[in-house]
């Protein structure tokens, strides 16, 4: 059986010195507010080169922290993709926004810059790219737009820890950048855990206030806040992870050439476009391939599991009714849903593995004619 994410390599790689870190958080029992956290927040802060980060309990807290500490609130609009997880739609209307969806680019499956102008409207509050899949968005062309018109972006990098935009890592590029430590991210905590990044000290410190509670002191509430603090013994194993991610994300682009390569000429498929502009950590490796469906249930068949991130695109999802959109609305996210496949990727999968996954891939094509 060949997973589409194997956790339990990396961990027992690193079950000694996760002990260990762990051990440490048992002895002195602050499982809240430790020292592990601040220690994290430096260490994190200086890895996606930028100033400040803030612990959080998860993805979607950092997304929803980032949208309080950037004032956007009821009655307010957020342009964002609708071929993302529901996280980054369901941070904007806990904030009692409403989210405002535009198509993606048919290459990166990343919103398309020249689609956001067309919804802007006097209530626009902000942007939300998503880096889908590892890949950063075309974060300057998205820039030029949000200074016209006075937006915030908030970046959804909860795909993409350690990626980069024109060589620079993400976390310095946006106002304001999200991440995710979710388990199965390429930087996964042992539960949920996230992260907000950022240059502007107003915005972490609102963001601190406010993942505790709003307080300001003990029993001190300055303003109404969130439970979404990170706890002490997800920051201590972060701390530990962090030192191999980047190892972690070039063993992912080799694999990702190495899938490249195998997969070129089978015509039915296309492989993940390198953009330009971006330095992608392949958080998923995700195809377009003809007959998704058949081709998926037949590669299960053999042994190899695979993803479909995601199948129902957020303004056709149930949850979304009341927003108003229809069948057709955004076709380039319509087809997309039609046809990604994501194939086996973490960096302890062998070369072996990803030839087997290829020849799978090749042989039901060729059954086909
Ligand atoms: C995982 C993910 C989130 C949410 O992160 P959690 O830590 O699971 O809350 C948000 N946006 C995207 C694009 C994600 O992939």
């Amino acid at each position: 059986m060949i997973p589409l994410i194997d956790l339990k390599r990396q961990t027992r790689q690193l079950e000694g010195e996760i002990q260990r870190a762990i051990a440490e958080i048992l002895a002195d029992c602050h499982f809240v507010r430790g020292t592990s956290i601040e220690k994290f927040e430096e260490a994190f802060a200086r890895y996606c080169e930028v100033a400040y980060a803030s612990a959080v309990s998860s993805g979607t807290a950092a997304l929803q922290l980032a949208l309080l500490a950037a004032g956007v609130g009821k009655g307010d609009e957020v342009v964002t993709s609708p071929y993302t997880f529901i996280a980054t739609a369901e941070a904007i209307t806990c904030v009692g926004a409403k989210p405002v969806f535009v198509d993606i680019l048919p290459g990166p499956f990343t919103l398309d810059p020249e689609k956001i102008e067309e919804v802007i409207t006097e209530r626009t509050k902000a942007v939300i790219p998503v880096d889908l899949y590892g890949q950063s968005a075309d974060l300057e062309a998205i820039e030029q737009i949000a200074q016209v018109h006075h937006l915030t972006i908030i970046e959804d990098a909860c795909q993409a820890t350690g990626a980069e935009y024109k060589g620079r890592r993400l976390g310095s590029v946006s106002h304001l950048t999200c991440f995710s430590f979710y388990p199965s991210k390429n930087l996964g905590a042992l539960g949920d855990a996230g992260a907000v990044v950022t240059k502007d000290l107003k915005a972490v410190e609102q963001i601190r206030i406010r993942r505790d509670h709003g307080q300001t002191g003990p029993y001190i509430h300055e303003t109404e806040g969130l439970n979404a603090r990170m706890d002490s013994i997800q920051a201590a194993v972060l701390l530990v992870k962090l030192q191999y991610v980047d190892g972690w994300n070039a063993t992912r682009r080799k694999h990702a050439r190495q899938y490249d390569e195998l997969l070129r000429d089978i015509e039915p498929v296309t492989t993940p476009p390198i953009m330009e502009y971006a330095n992608s950590v392949y958080a998923l490796y995700t195809i377009r391939a003809q007959d998704r469906d058949r081709l998926q249930v037949y590669l299960r068949q053999r042994g190899i599991s695979t993803g479909v991130y995601y199948p129902i695109p957020l303004h056709l999802q149930p949850a979304y009714q009341y927003l108003g959109y229809k069948e057709h609305d955004f076709p380039v996210t319509e087809t997309a849903a039609r046809e990604t496949l994501s194939l086996p990727m973490y960096p302890e999968l062998s070369e072996d593995e990803i030839t087997r996954v290829a020849e799978g891939i090749r042989d039901f094509y060729q059954g086909e004619k």
